[in-house]
């Protein structure tokens, strides 16, 4: 992968739902559902026609591009002038990418939309070649001449962040030549990826169990993830045992696709001169290692909180012998089934986000009153729940599968606060600077959620429901921080056995996994007994090939929990920073952006605030059930 600053904006924030229940016998057909519950995309382009003509002419003035080639450092005026060109085609392909996307997920069977989405996918990547040239013709101005057009051109002010971006990485760019080469691999660079894309989703000869039931289940991922929220302790035992001894069998092929993967990460860091695959990953965003180290270093710190958060769901689950990694997606409390209309939900959201102020709450309601969100499920409607912030001059967008339950009312939060990040930041930053990084992508929103749990918590007295949604939180903190920072350490020594020039096989990465994941829950002390098995687990893991990618699901959520305790203890210059961060976009590089926020990502106190109210909420539960 050649990590240049990316001038492609369209990216896309999704959080999956697994929930499968259907709510209320809804109506189903999208024809018969009310426009409010629908988005109006006509505030996009007021038909398919439209669009079609505004791609077209979008499409005729990408070559454009081509005419500045080896002009760059002629004058300021021509850098501007391309600059320019760039960005508005930029701005210009986003907002007809968002539209055939978004016409397609609202009805995934329909092929006009399909078609659409295909055009520009190839569109984008005729453009994107004939941008490549920038970057490396920026580094031969070099940064004297480049500094001097900035000082001189107005125009160049907004790009100046840019600029300095491509000139910092001149170190890690290479020869024309060698970064043809480079780029030549790029489709050999994902074979370790593909192979097991192919066999863990069309070819992996998935187990079927029977249950205690008798009803037979196949074990496939989705199975996977029903067997292991089962009631029934051997039904859990079952599907968990055969899945990831399913995942054995084929230990030595996983080895292998992994083996590749790390190898091409290796290859890249040591053709663009970086010590290490850590190294070369963070760099593009301008992460210290430092912040990774100490996440994980943190996260073993404290992992003494985390075992007392595994003795009380054991005694919530009323396990009286040892408690297993199997038990560990069973349904903390039995199930409270509370439902949320889509009014209730929005009234409890306008409620929970009233502490970052008026301006804040009135986009909000622009939001559910000017059809900024697709609401409820339809028939051939896209899955999961995303905000879609890319259609820069008009306003985000959101795309919600709603079925009322209170995770429904959370996921809306959720991506009212991408959706708020990206209105801000639009409506404040040019173009260019608009687009906030992946680092910081998920602060808003999970800021949201904590907003939304602590304004619930201040409505609820009933304490089984109470005891239901502090459950909630701990298992969100469960699964984003302990277990992406488990995941993170098991990546960075697999990396590091790269580095090393040891042998990655299946069998050196089950030891590996097993011994990890031990430490994280406590086999030793016989908190969670880890079975011999769960070795197998990463190997299904497909972030893992994504790399030094999850760490950031942790760090986005210490800094959002950071920010939100700030934030509701009243102090009005915490709110302040963070609706300046709101608006930032990506002016700045991520530490900053979020030091500017309130939260310094290089310190430990991000865990440490996150670690104390984990400790807080065990305090009431362990208080509940005390009294039962
Ligand atoms: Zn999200």
């Amino acid at each position: 992968m050649i990590r240049v600053q990316p001038l492609l904006a369209f990216f896309i924030l999704v959080s999956v739902s697994f929930s499968a229940a259907l709510i209320l016998g809804q109506e189903r057909d999208r024809a018969r559902i009310e426009d409010r519950y629908k988005w109006n995309l006509a505030d996009i382009y007021p038909s398919v026609a439209t669009w079609r003509q505004e791609k077209e002419k979008i499409a005729a003035e990408i070559p454009k591009m081509k005419t500045f080639t080896g002009k760059l450092g002629s004058s300021a005026k021509v850098l501007a002038d391309a600059l320019d060109t760039m960005t508005r085609l930029d701005k210009e392909l986003s907002r007809l990418y968002v539209y055939s996307t978004m016409l397609s997920d609202q009805d995934t069977r329909a092929s006009e939309p399909q078609g659409m989405r295909q055009e520009m996918q190839t569109l984008y990547a005729g453009f994107g070649a004939q941008i490549a040239f920038i970057a490396p013709e920026l580094l031969k101005v070099g940064s004297a001449k480049i500094d001097r057009f900035i000082a001189t051109e107005p125009r160049l002010k907004t790009y100046t962040f840019f600029l300095h971006d491509a000139l910092r990485r001149a170190p890690h760019t290479l020869s024309d030549v060698e970064e043809k080469l480079l780029a030549d691999t790029q489709p050999l660079a994902a074979s370790g990826q593909n192979v097991f894309e192919i066999l863990s989703n069309a070819d992996f000869p998935y187990p079927t169990v029977t249950l205690s039931d008798g009803r037979k289940l196949k074990i496939d991922q989705a199975g996977f993830i029903e067997a292991r929220a089962l009631p029934n302790r051997k039904d859990r035992e079952v599907g968990m045992s055969a899945f990831f001894q399913a995942m054995g069998t084929f230990s030595r092929t996983f080895g292998t696709t992994m083996n590749a993967n790390i190898q091409q990460e290796l290859l890249f860091a040591k053709a663009r001169k970086y010590p290490t695959t850590l190294e070369l990953s963070l760099d593009g965003p301008n992460i210290p290692v430092s912040v990774y180290t100490r996440l994980i270093d943190g996260v073993n710190k404290n992992i003494a909180t985390f075992h007392r958060y595994l003795r009380l769901r054991k005694r919530m689950m009323n396990v009286t012998d040892q408690l297993h990694y199997y038990d560990l997606y069973a349904p903390l409390v039995a199930s409270v089934n509370l439902k949320y209309t889509p009014e209730d939900a929005q009234k409890h959201v306008l409620a929970a986000l009233a502490p970052l102020g008026p301006d804040y709450v009135s986009v909000i309601q622009r939001a559910f009153n000017e059809r900024w969100i697709d609401l409820l499920p339809t028939e051939g409607k896209r899955s999961g729940a995303y905000s879609d912030g890319g259609a820069y001059d008009v306003h985000p967008y959101m795309l919600i599968n709603y079925q009322g339950q209170y995770n429904d009312v959370s996921t809306l939060a959720h991506e009212l606060g991408h959706t708020m990040q990206s209105y801000f930041s639009n409506k404040t930053q040019p173009f260019a600077l608009a687009n906030y990084p992946t680092f910081v992508a998920e602060v808003a929103s999970t800021f949201n959620e904590a907003l939304l749990i602590d304004y619930m918590l201040g409505q609820i007295k009933d304490e089984t429901v109470r005891l239901s949604l502090l459950g909630n939180y701990l298992e969100n903190i469960k699964g984003t921080v302990f277990r992406q920072a488990q995941f993170a350490e098991f990546e960075m020594k697999v990396h590091e056995m790269g580095v090393k020039g040891q042998p990655i096989t299946g069998e050196a990465l089950a030891k590996l996994y097993l011994d990890i994941t031990k430490r994280y829950y406590g086999h030793d002390q016989s908190v969670v007994i880890v079975d011999d098995y769960i070795a197998h687990e990463w190997s299904y893991v497909p972030h893992f090939y994504r790399n030094f990618y999850v760490y950031q699901y942790a760090t986005s959520f210490t800094a959002a929990e950071a920010l939100e305790a700030k934030v509701i203890a009243g102090d009005p210059a915490a709110k302040t920073r963070y609706l300046t961060f709101l608006a930032a976009g990506g002016s700045k590089y991520p530490i900053e952006l979020l030091k500017d926020a309130g939260v310094d990502m290089t310190t430990d106190e991000p865990l440490d605030l996150t670690i104390r109210k984990m400790n807080r909420v065990m305090d009431e539960m362990e208080a509940i059930l005390a009294k039962r």
